[in-house]
């Protein structure tokens, strides 16, 4: 009986299969695909393997013209131009962080970059390095070290040492030749990253002389590390909160 139905199944399956379908619903169906196909691909994945969510990781700074960017923008941003110039991705300690691409390990706590208590560059060879930071340890791995994309290559940590207070990774692309330029991870990295603002990265500085710059998560300038400040604005918003 079963047998029989499979085979009746298959048949219908094959059938219609068979049926010449209508000349304006092929064409229609062809430019649905069309629409539907990626214009472009981003060469890197997420350094995290689970999916988001309130119990693994969200995102929650964008890259660019952040507003916490703004308020830092001298003492703490002020070599990037004084914006983020990577993804914080909330995680707790001790969350492994995975290669977002095949590469090469370049640097291993790299104090040069800063974002302690531990870093990690991986070189991947198509003109892109990727920079992990605020990790929880020094990474099992040398300068030199072939890595896989998604193999686990470090933990995230707490730049506060806590792991309490705000445990993240912070995430940088840069050119790989000089380090000197970042690029925006979001124009780079394959990810829903619609659905993942809905939760966090949002909040962007305006400029009320140029109010609509600068202000959508895959709307921002590179950053040419050692140029001019991008967002000394005159007339900011959210207002200066202090004189920094
Ligand atoms: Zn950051």
């Amino acid at each position: 009986m079963l047998k029989q139905a499979l085979a009746a199944g298959l048949l219908a399956a094959g059938a219609t299969a068979a049926l010449p379908v209508p000349r304006p619903i092929a064409a229609a169906l062809e430019a649905v695909q069309v629409a539907a196909a990626p214009t472009q691909s981003k060469p890197f994945g997420l350094p995290f393997a689970d999916p988001p969510g309130p119990s693994t990781w969200l995102l929650i700074q964008g890259y660019g013209n952040t507003a916490t960017a703004y308020r830092w923008r001298v003492s703490q941003y002020g070599a990037g131009q004084g914006l983020h110039f990577g993804l914080d991705l909330s995680a707790r300690c001790g969350t492994p962080v995975i290669a977002i691409g095949e590469g090469v390990v370049r640097k291993v706590d790299a104090a040069e970059h800063g974002a302690g208590p531990h870093n990690l560059m991986l070189d991947h060879g198509n003109g892109y390095v990727s920079f992990y930071g605020h990790l929880y340890e020094t990474p099992r791995l040398a300068p030199g070290d072939p890595v896989a994309r998604g193999q686990v290559v470090a933990h995230s940590g707490d730049p506060d040492l806590t792991c309490t207070s705000r445990p993240h990774l912070h995430l940088e692309i840069r050119e790989s030749q000089g380090l000197r330029v970042a690029f925006n991870p979001v124009t780079l990295i394959d990810a829903d990253w619609d659905a993942l603002s809905l939760v966090g990265g949002r909040g962007f500085q305006r400029d009320l002389d140029n109010p609509r710059q600068w202000q959508f998560l895959d709307d921002q300038p590179d950053v040419t590390f050692g140029g001019p400040l991008l967002n000394q604005y005159a007339h900011p918003w959210p207002p200066e909160w202090n004189s920094r």
